[in-house]
């Protein structure tokens, strides 16, 4: 929603404005980049003007702009925006416009806020407010509504930011994802299963500024076709909120191991096979720079993961496993998956066999998994890295 001749859209971002301003600068323009990449990808046309604190982005496609904004990690909101002389007279005319056109009914309420020295106007954000409010319970009767206020729980809400040389009126602040613009961390390995957990974890690593390099391990029979394609489908899925950046997945060949693993090993499978994955996506690590690895275990959901496990499956790496969902309950991530749009892709029936065993230890020993793993598990988990096949991916 917004005003019928909105002209740009304002973005917001939050932790941008606390950094150094040589660090804050970076971390703008890299902003701006990836929301000129995501116009670009969905094929929309922006001006994008940088300003100390937000930027704007010129436009005539106010609303599709402003939901790309809003997909951009690092924006916390963005609103279409018509722009207009830093005059009262002028706020008005564009509040009493913006209602005639948006209202639909119930109460509103007009929130303003003024920027710049007091001297460059001759009114306060108050005056905008109950003068900017008059106008638009005018232009409601004259629409024939009832006019009614309700400052707290407005049905619908007029917002004013009034700077010294011109002002902003509009009628919603999307929200944005939050966190840091992408590209602003070094990046890390991504263990991507294509199940729901791994691609929210990746995502959350996404939001927070680092790239993420997706591994998917194929486990052979254990797996199959279906199961890789879920995976492909999330990463496709987590890619558009990236453009610019490249997801291409990592295929890593483990079918031999996983068949060797399943044969010999009892109760410790699941974790050797943890281990063995944590080493495949260290290798990966070291050839491509990157300098963490994120997955999607949470703890206590499955008997690989309880505290005790965690420790074991760790200690496999001396890089940092970053685990974002560790606290975070399965109904939690789940909805975490819906939202960011990785839930249907990652619950396609895949029918793949079990790797788990029926009684898996759930408070192993490291002493115990590293006395029952194969002695080349580490050898082989670099030469899968190495042999890996490398799908590319559509942003
Ligand atoms: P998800 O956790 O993504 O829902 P899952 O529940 O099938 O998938 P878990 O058994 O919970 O997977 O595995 C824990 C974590 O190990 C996953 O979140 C993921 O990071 C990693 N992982 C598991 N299987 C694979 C795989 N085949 N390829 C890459 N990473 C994997
Ligand atoms: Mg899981």
């Amino acid at each position: 929603m917004h005003p019928p001749d909105a002209d740009s859209v304002l973005v917001r971002h939050g932790e941008l404005g606390v950094k150094s301003d040589q660090v804050r600068r970076k971390m703008e323009d890299q902003l701006a980049d990836n929301i000129r990449a995501m116009l670009d990808a969905r094929a929309l046309s922006g001006d994008i003007e940088q300003r100390r604190n937000r930027l704007f982005v010129h436009t005539d496609q106010p609303e599709d702009v402003t939901a790309a904004a809003a997909d951009t990690f690092g924006v916390t909101s963005a609103s279409a925006v018509t722009t207009v002389d830093s005059t009262l007279s002028a706020i008005k005319d564009a509040l009493a416009v913006t209602a005639r056109e948006q209202y639909d009914g119930g109460t509103f309420a007009v929130s303003a806020r003024r920027a710049g020295p007091a001297e460059a106007h001759p009114f306060s954000s108050t005056d905008i407010e109950s003068d900017g409010g008059t106008a638009v319970w005018e232009a409601i009767e004259e629409l024939g509504g009832e006019p009614a206020v309700d400052l707290d729980n407005p049905d619908f809400e007029l917002f004013v930011e009034c700077r010294a040389d011109e002002a902003y009126v509009f009628c919603e602040k999307r929200p944005g994802p939050g966190g840091l613009p992408l590209g602003t961390q070094r990046p890390v390995v991504a263990l991507v299963s294509g199940g729901i957990d791994s691609p929210v974890a990746a995502w959350k690593l996404m939001k927070r500024g680092t790239p993420v390099l997706p591994v998917y391990v194929d486990l052979g029979d254990y797996g199959g076709p279906d199961h890789r394609a879920r995976a492909v489908s999330t990463i496709e899925t987590l890619a558009s909120y990236a453009p610019g950046h490249d997801l291409s997945l990592s295929v890593i060949d483990a079918g031999d191991v996983v068949t060797d693993l399943s044969q010999n090993l009892g109760s410790l499978r699941m974790l050797v096979l943890r281990r063995f994955m944590l080493a495949v996506a260290e290798a990966i690590a070291h050839e491509c720079d990157a300098v963490g690895i994120v997955t999607g275990e949470a703890i206590g959901q499955k008997s690989s993961q309880t505290s005790a496990n965690i420790a074991v499956t760790d200690a496999a790496t001396t890089l940092p496993v970053y685990r974002p969902n560790l606290t975070v309950d399965k109904s939690e991530i789940t909805n975490h998956a819906r939202t960011i749009g990785t839930f249907d892709d990652s619950t396609i029936d895949t029918g793949c066999n079990r790797v788990a065993p029926s009684h898996p230890e759930t408070n192993a020993s490291l002493e115990a998994v590293r006395a029952a793993e194969p002695d080349d598990l580490f050898e082989r988990a670099k030469v899968c890295a190495q042999d890996r096949a490398v799908i590319p991916i559509e942003s």
